[in-house]
């Protein structure tokens, strides 16, 4: 299909699911006169390539990843109305590739949150049903290859705001691992945690976006020089073998299945380990012992990080600035109005845990803790475990305003997912069903760099559960 043709699609379906703000909200920015006329643009550095990977694919990118002709906010009003003057280098790798940027879609205020709506231009709804969230920080991304304007999108993880809002809105979300994808543009979050990660319709429209944005970066020296497979070469061949999983160990960690988990997520997912063994797989049961300390450790580090990363938004540097009588009052009185609750919340909390009274007590001990956790993941995939399948999260899409008034409440919804990014490996969400009919997500977690171990792991499990992964 031609270029211009399937970037009118993409606009035309905004308009027809109502993605604007005064219905899903799920995009904040976008600009068809303008994106129509960059499809011509004959710029070195800048035309399409028309033959590359991804020819002619319109791509939504969450909005604190840079672009260069749309706005880059990270859905605070400290950056309303901000512009990159540079793009980050997964979105170069996409154009590249000869794919178009269509919006930049709602997100939590920096990533900060579980639901999108900690958004300071309003929540997103979820397309499947507009009463409940699409899950966050990546909520407006998910939703946006939900609603089938994009088949693929970009958001970022620092705690499972990839995983998460895919597995909400009943589409794949990857995380990879910490290094494979340059953070370069990224607007920086907890630093040590943060990832680009990927929206698909499919796991091969994911897996089709990540080996394009993957792989070294001389703009990001945490970028790794591992070199990147074609992951879409992970699926199984056409008539291939009845078991593509033949000698595959799937690891089943209890701390993931505990007694209080929801009874028909944990079906759905009973279901799903039923197709690893149908596939060829052996089911193993395995324990990931500290699990239960991730969300603590993760409430400490990451806020940690992000009061000294959000120190650069001070009122001179970027965006907003309010006049004050000096300098520390206009510091104060920018900071006090462009930054919203939860993120002021996260600043709070980050300048504490590192105070000089409390920093070994809290901080240093939370990095020794979260050590352990990582040590978790190598045993298990030391004892031979390729694969750990779990729930994404605890819950299914829950409906706006449902947690708002209880952070705690909010912060447990990452609880299964918020380890990968402190152990550092790859993760991936994918639909394996509905509980009332709202989607739910089967979590894949693969050792470090073996992001074609894990793909290979959802192509056969994608393949198996058919249309039962949507009913
Ligand atoms: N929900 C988690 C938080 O609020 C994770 C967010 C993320 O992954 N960006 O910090």
């Amino acid at each position: 299909m031609s270029v211009e043709r399937e970037v009118g699609r993409a606009f035309a379906r905004m308009d027809a699911v109502g993605a604007g703000a005064d219905h899903l909200n799920i995009v904040l920015w976008s600009d068809r006169e303008r994106t129509l006329k960059l499809l011509r643009d004959e710029t070195p550095g800048r035309a399409l390539d028309p033959a590359g990977p991804l020819a002619s694919a319109a791509i939504a990118v969450k909005d604190n990843i840079a672009t260069l002709d749309l706005p880059t906010t990270c859905g605070s009003r400290i950056l309303e109305g901000y512009v990159s003057p540079y793009e980050a280098t997964a979105v170069r790798r996409l154009r590249e590739a000869g794919a178009v940027v269509i919006a930049k879609t709602n997100c939590d205020e920096f990533g900060m949150g579980s639901s999108t709506e900690h958004s300071a231009y309003g929540p997103a709804r979820n397309p499947l049903d507009t009463t409940r969230v699409p899950g966050g920080s990546s909520g407006g991304s998910a939703a946006v290859v939900a609603a089938g304007i994009a088949r693929a999108a970009l958001g970022s993880e620092t705690g499972g705001s990839v995983r998460q809002p895919a597995s909400f809105c009943g589409v794949v979300g990857v995380k990879p691992t910490y290094g494979r994808v340059s953070r370069y543009g990224l607007v920086a979050f907890a630093s040590s945690l943060d990832q680009i990660g990927v929206f698909g319709a499919s796991v091969a429209d994911a897996a089709g976006v990540l080996e394009v944005i993957a792989g070294a970066d001389p703009l990001d020296s945490t970028a790794a020089e591992n070199q990147v497979p074609r992951y879409r070469d992970s699926a199984p061949q056409g008539g291939s073998a009845s078991q593509p999983l033949a000698g595959m160990v799937v690891g089943k960690p209890a701390e993931y299945f505990p007694p209080a988990l929801d009874r028909r997520i944990r079906a759905r997912c009973d279901a799903a380990l039923d197709r690893f063994r149908a596939l060829g797989a052996e089911v193993r049961d395995i324990s990931l012992a500290h699990t239960d300390l991730a969300i603590p450790v993760y409430y400490i580090i990451a806020p940690a990080e992000a009061s000294s990363n959000l120190a650069r938004f001070d009122g001179v540097r970027y965006g907003l600035r309010l006049e004050g009588d000096g300098l520390r009052a206009m510091y104060e009185a920018t900071r006090t109005r462009g930054f919203g609750a939860e993120v002021t919340r996260r600043i709070l909390l980050g300048t504490y845990v590192l105070s000089a009274g409390y920093y070994d007590a809290y901080y240093r001990k939370a990095q020794a803790v979260r050590t352990l956790i990582a040590q978790d993941f190598r045993t298990a995939f030391a004892s031979g475990v390729d694969v750990i399948f779990t729930p994404t999260a605890p819950t299914t899409a829950f409906e706006l305003g449902a947690k708002t008034s209880d952070p705690y409440a909010m912060y447990l919804n990452d609880i299964f997912t918020a380890t990968a990014n402190l152990a550092g490996v790859p993760a991936m969400s994918l639909p394996i069903g509905r509980v009332d009919g709202l989607p739910v997500g089967g979590q894949i977690i693969a050792p470090h760099f073996e992001e074609d171990v894990m793909f290979r792991a959802a192509f056969a499990l994608e393949r198996s559960l058919g249309e039962e992964a949507h009913r």
